[in-house]
């Protein structure tokens, strides 16, 4: 052990008995992450582990991420993932799959398995799910059987490919990127016989597409260039449709490279059928049933979990390469023997070195905490959907502002649910309402979604950066252990496709708004105050500080205005609304990273073999809990109060904010009848005029003592918040890890 770390032992008297011995085990995952119960989901995560740590960590030792172009060996890993059942944890069973019911939790775990080797090769599997996403989630029943059994691996004794997908949205600048609302791909009528389906033809280049090399078909965002077609839509092309299927060239890209991205052309004709969710004909104009909009909609707010949960697997597989490089530092050297406090823990005797560390896996359990708790809450939102669209379907109320207005009594009585007391017998009927649970879930899954892309993806890119530090100069070869530098730079990926940052701020920026979704926020403050009276040791008393003090910048802000009297809270100032739902990511993050922990306390205790690692790991996880607690206090606090006073104009010295200053002459003269009021004088002007060397007279806090008030009682919040670090420390520098990585360098 360090002597740092010694002396803080022996002068800490809160110091558990219990400590971690070895990593987190698949038994520990599984119930924070909510699927002990699903055997199905076990097997799922053992096959990609062995697809990602044996033939993808061979390739990427082998040198394939060196090539832009699609290769057999990377043709190969696509076949692994058939094998693997991969490619078929997509499908329903009569579909070619094995895992009924929704499928977000099981799409995210496999990404992650194959993201904790390589960002390029979970991408390869997540873009043929985004392709048939928008089928699956608005198609015609007919459409996602025969798109869905397409893509599914062939059964035993099946003779055929499976198809391959690619989603087309982006096209080439100035067109749709990160506006998806700008479309310059193109569809009109080709033609249209009496009596007989339509026959459109379809014009669309693409940008960044992946998986287009070897696509068999695409789902394309188009806008009509057609007075018979109304609007925009996604329609289905496929590779022998007559006319242009010209796959493009390679994108000579510096991430991800065991996926396949490219610029494609298609100029095709196709049947009306292949409008995504079908179309109906209203005098003479074929109107599809959903725009693209509306279909891009619904895929994204699910596949973006799964982009997240890839940067948190980054993170987690980041902590045992460099605890094994910190710890191996010095051996070798003549000064290092064996037995040696240099030998055996190399530079993991310095503080700085444990507690970097410590942040990386602090952040990284947060972000996979909040990427399942999204992936799970979509999966219990699907279900509930299709529940609320029958209802309405019965009551005659179908999409758009109707379906709005129709749940505006449910929203109420979803706020009104939340504010009952525990005994209140009212809470069974509010709580069975299926429209009243649709609008909870959905109100959090808007914003858990864009959060979880965000946080995890943004702020996990600037952690990658720092564990690839933690390596030194060894950090950014190939030779690194885990691929750390191409994770990296694979992050920076993930914060961007599926739209970038400033898609996930302003998505955030309207969703945070909602008045279910504050209305669970504010339960949630109190939640963490409760879990604090049980669980001290998680930071939650710290979070629920900073909790309201978001809540009560983001009350402060709808009233607020600048200095020249603008409105700050809306759409186009970025520069109020980014900040405030950059804040709440962290905040849900942490809530998340806690929330996991309790389970673990609480469902590991029936769990014999797991019964005596126990105490050290929830212990260790915890002090992660806290010490990512009081990193989300810092950066809340940090970015409240820039947003509450940095808007109100500094007082200079002139007339106006010399207002509120002591003449000196008539200090001298209070201090007659107040001796020593002087010394609490800070901005005094002289006889001659003259002022102390300052910007300006101090600003006051007129209206916003309460933040002061909040953020006083924030700081006194971080008490033990550093103890917790040192203690995750300790356990850092003594976990037993395996011998060797278990794939290749
Ligand atoms: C490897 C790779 C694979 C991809 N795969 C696919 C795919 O399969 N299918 C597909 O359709 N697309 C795909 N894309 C495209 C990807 O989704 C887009 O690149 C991404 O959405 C960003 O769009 P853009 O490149 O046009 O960036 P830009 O729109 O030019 O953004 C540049 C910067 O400006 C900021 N910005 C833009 N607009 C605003 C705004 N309104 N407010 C504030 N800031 C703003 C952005 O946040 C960003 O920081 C892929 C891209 C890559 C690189």
């Amino acid at each position: 052990m360090s002597p740092l770390l010694e002396e803080h032992r022996m002068s800490s008297t809160t110091l558990p008995p219990a400590t971690m011995l070895t990593l987190p085990a698949d038994a520990i995952r599984q119930i924070q992450w909510r699927f002990a119960d699903r055997f199905d989901l076990q097997m799922l995560v053992q096959s990609a582990r062995s697809v990602a740590r044996g033939t993808v960590a061979h390739m990427v030792a082998a040198g394939e991420r060196n090539s832009h172009e699609w290769t057999p060996a990377k043709n190969e890993m696509l076949e692994a993932f058939d094998r693997a059942g991969i490619t078929a944890a997509f499908m329903e069973p009569e579909e070619g799959g094995f895992i009924a019911g929704p499928k977000n939790l099981a799409l995210s775990l496999a990404a992650f398995e194959l993201a904790w080797v390589d960002g390029g090769a979970a991408t390869a599997s997540l873009a043929g799910f985004l392709a048939l996403a928008p089928i699956h989630e608005r198609g015609t029943p007919e459409q996602v059987m025969r798109y869905k059994s397409l893509s599914a691996p062939p059964q035993p004794g099946e003779n055929r490919k499976p198809w391959r997908g690619a989603f087309v949205l982006t096209e080439p600048i100035p067109y749709v990127g990160v506006d998806t609302g700008m479309l310059s791909g193109k569809v009109r009528v080709a033609d249209w016989n009496n009596g007989e389906e339509p026959m459109l033809q379809v014009d669309k280049r693409g940008r960044f597409i992946t998986n287009i090399a070897f696509a068999n078909f695409v789902t394309a965002a188009v806008n009509s260039d057609d007075p018979r077609i109304k609007g925009s839509c996604v329609v289905i092309l496929e590779e022998t449709d007559e006319g242009t299927f010209d796959h493009g060239t390679a994108t000579k890209k510096l991430v991800h490279q065991l996926s396949s991205t490219g610029d494609p052309i298609f100029n095709l004709k196709v049947p009306a059928s292949r409008i995504v969710g079908g179309y109906t004909v209203k005098d003479g104009v074929i109107v599809p049933n959903y725009n693209h909009a509306e279909v891009i909609e619904a895929v994204f707010r699910r596949t973006r979990v799964a982009v997240g949960l890839m940067t948190a697997a980054k993170l987690l597989s980041a902590v045992e390469p460099v605890i094994r490089y910190q710890r191996g530092r010095f051996r070798g050297a003549e000064g290092a023997k064996p037995g040696t406090v240099r030998y055996e823990q190399g530079i993991q005797q310095r503080e700085d070195a444990l507690h970097r560390l410590v942040d990386v896996w602090a952040t990284g359990e947060a972000a996979a905490s909040l990427g399942f708790a999204a992936a799970r809450l979509f999966d219990e939102l699907d279900p509930i959907e299709k529940q609320k669209n029958a209802i309405l379907a019965e009551r005659g109320v179908s999409g758009g502002r109707a379906e709005l207005k129709a749940l505006r009594q449910s929203e109420a009585r979803a706020i009104e649910l939340l504010s009952l007391r525990a005994s209140d017998p009212r809470r069974v009927e509010l709580a069975a309402d299926p429209l009243v649970q649709f609008v909870l879930k959905d109100a959090e899954g808007n914003v858990l979604c864009p959060a979880t892309k965000l946080w995890n993806t943004g702020h996990g890119a600037n952690l990658m950066r720092e564990a690839v530090s933690l390596m030194g100069g060894y950090g950014i070869t190939e030779d690194c252990p885990g691929f750390l530098a191409s994770k990296w730079m694979d992050a920076q990926l993930e914060a961007t496709y599926e739209g970038p940052e400033a898609v996930q701020r302003r998505q955030l920026t309207v969703t945070m708004t909602s008045e279910v979704f504050l209305a669970q926020f504010r339960a949630w403050t109190a939640e963490m105050r409760r879990i604090a009276a049980t669980h001290p040791n998680t930071g939650a008393c710290t979070l629920a500080s900073a909790m309201r003090m978001w809540q009560w910048t983001f009350d402060h802000l709808q009233k607020a205005t600048d200095a020249a009297g603008n409105k700050l809270y809306h759409g186009q100032r970025q520069g109020v609304t980014f900040p405030l739902a950059d804040a709440l990511c962290w905040l849900l993050a942490s809530r998340c990273q806690i929330l996991d922990v309790l389970e673990l306390e609480a469902r590991s205790s029936a769990d014999a073999p797991l019964a005596e690692a126990l105490p050290g790991t929830l212990q260790f996880l915890s002090d992660l809990c806290h010490t990512q607690a009081a990193q989300t206090a810092g950066e809340v606090s940090r970015i409240c109060a820039e947003l509450v006073f940095g808007y109100n104009e500094h007082p200079a010295w002139d007339d106006e904010g010399c207002k509120t200053c002591f003449a000196q002459a008539e200090l001298d003269e209070l201090e007659e009848t107040m001796p020593g009021i002087g010394a609490f004088a800070v901005d005094v002007i002289a006889s001659d005029g003259s002022h102390p060397q300052k910007a300006g007279p101090c600003a006051d806090c007129a209206g916003c003592s309460d933040f002061l008030h909040l953020q006083n009682k924030l700081c006194s919040c971080l008490s033990g918040s550093r103890l917790a670090k040192d203690r995750a420390a300790e356990t850092v520098s003594k976990v037993m890890i395996p011998e060797a990585l278990d794939y290749p360098a």
